[in-house]
């Protein structure tokens, strides 16, 4: 388009999920000149698709809902102790720091949150999720909303794959053989969940279970982002991290809870949890276990009463899809506890043993191990009784990406921020432990290191005319 000495745009913006969408409106916003390029036939990518869950403290919602006395700091404890501190301490801080004020643009720009809608989304009890009205689906609406009318030129049906590079300097991007000059790159261009090849090498335990992975994200994260940023020596941080939910396998339907009242043993035949655990901690215990996987017991009673609710949907536990699932082999069916033992290979007496004791809790109505509701302790009694081989399977997003610092600059093999270039949201990595602190996060990542890459990247720009 241009000689090296000009610039075709001030900002380049790879991508146009939560995070593209958040540096491409803050860069404007900056007077930059910007340029979003996107592979999809729509913007919004996995971010449109989600629970548009924000998780921030310190918030005017939170006031609003005579929370007052949240801070970023007690964030930051929680997220960080909750993960033992095996993450990226700075990019943590700053994501609890900047959650609120971001969420108060998210507010202003017209995202709409609700007092019904905020929750407690971790495994703490302070309410923090903020949901979106209109889920992921209304966050991307509000976002797209705001930066049309900002002159940011979007090309949708477009993917890059290289980066323009001069001397060591981030220049532009390549896209369908056509170089396009700009100040500074920003590369948002989501996880890499729908990259088997990806998946197998970084993220092992989102492979470990063969084909029953499945990924519920945007068909076009490919981890297109982590070439990009190798091309100039970009690192990886942090191996095997995301989110993955467990299913029984019954089919490719989203059902991120199990109902709460199965009572669930490992391969040694024992319970080893509260069967009604956050998913964000279930799939870490679960790795704890022996084949990592556990099994999901109840009896016939409790299948003659299974329904789906409203609140948690769960459309393959009713009474009559769970007899399907027995035809079709899915789930694990037999008349005494002793025969599904076997059928389980599963020590027979260890596992009368736990059933024994679980239905003494569940009479007298106190689960002394696990220290499960009452309500959700139901007898394993009467037979046919019912086993579902339960997996984390569904790969819900990837958490190990580009190495950025705090500036959202991208850092070099030589630790140093490789100039022009920056990343942010789910491309990047750092931010996540073994557990998922808490519905939101993702989305809170994405747009907290958007809006930082956004501002920064349009600080670059090259002052008086092009
Ligand atoms: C069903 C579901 C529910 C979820 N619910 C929540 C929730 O409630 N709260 C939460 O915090 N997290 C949630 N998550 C995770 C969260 O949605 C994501 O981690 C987050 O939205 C990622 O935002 P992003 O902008 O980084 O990436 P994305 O929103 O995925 O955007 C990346 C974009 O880049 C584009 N792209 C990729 N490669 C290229 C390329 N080479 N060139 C050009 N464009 C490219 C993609 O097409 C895509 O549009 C959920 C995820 C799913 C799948």
């Amino acid at each position: 388009m241009s000689d090296s000495a000009m610039t075709d745009y001030d900002v380049i913006v790879i991508g146009s999920g939560a995070a593209g969408l958040s540096a491409a409106a803050v860069a404007a916003d900056d007077g930059a000149r910007v340029l979003l390029v996107e592979a999809a036939g729509r913007t919004g990518g996995s971010s449109a698709l989600s629970g548009g869950v924000f998780y921030a403290a310190g918030t005017s919602l939170q006031r609003e809902a005579g929370i007052v006395d949240d801070t970023a700091d007690a964030m930051f404890h929680y997220y960080m102790t909750l993960n033992q501190y095996k993450l990226e301490p700075s990019l943590v801080r700053t994501l609890c720091d900047q959650s609120g004020p971001a969420f108060e643009w998210l507010r202003h720009i017209g995202v709409g949150f609700t007092q019904d809608n905020l929750y407690a989304s971790g495994v703490d009890k302070i309410r923090r999720g903020h949901r979106a009205t209109g889920d992921g689906a209304g966050l991307v609406e509000a976002l797209d909303g705001y930066v049309s009318g900002k002159g940011i030129d979007t090309v949708l049906g477009t993917r890059v794959d290289t980066l323009l590079v001069e001397d060591g300097r981030v220049c532009g991007i390549v896209t369908e053989g056509q170089a396009v000059r700009s100040a500074a790159t920003v590369i948002t261009t989501g996880g890499f969940g729908a990259n088997p090849e990806m998946l197998a090498r970084l993220y092992p335990d989102a492979a470990r279970h063969g084909d029953l992975h499945w990924y519920i994200g945007a068909p076009t994260c490919l981890g297109d982002g982590l070439g990009l940023a190798a091309q100039v020596g970009g690192q990886v941080s942090q191996t095997n991290r995301g989110l993955l939910l467990i299913t029984p396998g019954f089919a490719r339907d989203l059902e991120s809870y199990l109902p709460g009242w199965v009572m669930m043993v490992n391969r040694d035949g024992r319970r080893f949890i509260d069967e009604t655990i956050e998913y964000s901690v279930l799939a870490a215990v679960l790795d704890e276990q022996p084949g990592q996987d556990c099994f999901a017991i109840f009896d016939e009673d409790a299948r003659l009463s299974s329904k789906t609710t409203q609140y948690r949907p769960a459309p393959n536990w009713t009474a009559e899809r769970l007899r399907d699932h027995v035809d079709a082999g899915t789930l694990t069916s037999a008349p005494t506890v002793e025969e599904l033992a076997h059928k389980l290979q599963m020590p027979p007496a260890r596992l009368a043993t736990t059933i024994e004791r679980y239905n003494a809790m569940a009479h007298s109505g106190s689960d002394l191990d696990y220290f499960k509701p009452a309500g959700m302790l139901r007898p394993v009694a009467r037979g046919p009784f019912y086993a579902a081989h339960i997996r984390p399977a569904i790969i819900c997003w990837t958490g190990t990406g580009v190495r950025i610092d705090t500036e959202a600059r991208v850092l070099g093999a030589d630790d140093r921020p490789v100039p022009g270039l920056y990343a942010a949201g789910e491309t990047t990595g750092g931010m996540f432990g073994q557990c998922y602190a808490a519905g939101g996060a993702s989305i809170g990542n994405a747009v907290v290191f958007g809006r930082i890459a956004g501002a920064n990247a349009a600080q670059e720009r090259k002052p008086g005319p092009n």
